[in-house]
């Protein structure tokens, strides 16, 4: 029986990056029925808002969504659709792998670092106001509930795959109220499995920062508040390769949501230049959190194939494929 999956195609390049996921579990041969949603700014003209509630409907009632970037206007305008779908759909794990892929010419090689980042407090909770007319302020929120979940979260993902070092990132020194409570949270779960791993450390983020330009090697799972995780996973995604390569899930109790990190790049949309691997790797984690296990190696597999071929890499990556060009290596290598 088809499984049926929301798929929201989103914004600039979002419906050519979801387009070619699409193409490529298609002729992976995977029976997933796909519930288009659409959200985001086209929405917003035709509707009035950027998040109908059948698109949360949607996903509510098939559990697992793709979703392409959506555009947020900077400064003015509507709230961030990204930060309502995790706060609506309570999507309380970021999850952002960092890995390095084959054929490409880095000053980096295998880096495998999972970064969870919470989801739904920190600066992103939204609490922000104009305080007169020449000062704003926005409320940091962390909470026990919040930060205990996540952590638990880390650690039995991480032990399940086998990893063996676990790092809080945190400015505590500074904000010993809220960072202070993160990680006073990560310690108290961290004592459930302190056998599993061989260890568990914490990093301050700017120092953070630094450690993962000059020795990334040596981290292997990041545990992070929101707004440093964020920050975190595009640098981490800086070292395997840019925004066009790295992955993301959004994970709650019962819902999970894939999406790639990078935004909407309106720049590129509509002229064939994305890259879609950033879609295609969240559609394989996806395919994994499926029960396609097979299905999901065998798209790695071919993705891997076409990332050694120089002609066929797009041109964030120094090649000179196009999105389209990209998606047709991956599947003939899946199907030559
Ligand atoms: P962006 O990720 O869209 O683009 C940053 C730069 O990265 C681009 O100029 C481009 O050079 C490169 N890039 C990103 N994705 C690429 C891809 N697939 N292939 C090739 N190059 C790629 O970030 P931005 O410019 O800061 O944001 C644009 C919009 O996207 C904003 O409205 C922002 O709010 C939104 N956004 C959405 C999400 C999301 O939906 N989860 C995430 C980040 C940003």
């Amino acid at each position: 029986m088809a499984r049926t999956v929301t798929l929201i195609p989103g914004d600039g390049i979002g419906p050519e990056v979801t387009g070619s996921a699409k193409e490529v579990i298609g002729a992976l041969g995977v029976d997933i029925e796909w519930e288009i949603a659409e959200a985001g700014e086209t929405v917003m003209e035709r509707e009035g808002t950027p998040l109908p509630e059948y698109v949360l409907e949607s996903i509510r009632r098939n559990k697992v969504a793709l979703k392409g970037p959506l555009t947020t206007p900077v400064g003015t305008g509507f709230r961030s659709v990204n930060v309502a779908l995790r706060k609506e759909l309570d999507l309380y794990a970021n999850i952002r792998p960092a890995l390095s892929l084959p054929g490409l010419d880095l000053p980096y090689r295998d880096i495998d670092i999972l970064l969870f980042r919470e989801n739904t407090e920190d600066l992103y909770a939204g609490v922000e106001h104009m305080v007169g007319k020449h000062a704003a302020e926005s409320i940091k929120i962390i909470t026990r509930e919040g930060t205990e979940r996540i952590c638990r979260m880390a650690f039995e993902y991480s032990r399940d795959q086998g990893r063996r070092h676990v790092t809080v990132v945190h400015k505590a020194n500074i904000m010993k109220y809220t960072d202070g409570l993160f990680r006073e949270v990560f310690y108290e779960v961290a004592r459930d499995y302190e056998d599993d791993f061989e260890e568990i450390d914490e990093r301050i983020v700017d120092n953070m920062a630094m450690q993962l330009v000059m020795k990334p090697n040596l981290y292997d799972v990041l545990v992070c508040p929101n707004l440093y995780g964020d920050i975190l996973s595009d640098l981490c995604a800086g070292l395997t390769g840019g925004l066009g390569v790295a992955p993301g899930a959004n994970i709650g109790e019962d819902i999970a949501l894939f999406e790639p990190v990078h935004g909407s790049a309106p720049k590129y949309a509509g002229q064939n230049r994305a890259n879609p691997l950033a879609t295609l790797l969240s559609a394989k984690n996806m395919l994994y959190y499926l029960g396609y296990g097979e299905a999901a190696d065998r798209m790695q597999g071919a993705i891997n194939a076409a990332l050694k071929n120089p002609e066929t890499r797009t041109k964030d990556l120094g090649g000179s494929a196009g999105t389209r060009e990209f998606t047709r290596a991956v599947i003939s290598n899946l199907t030559g």
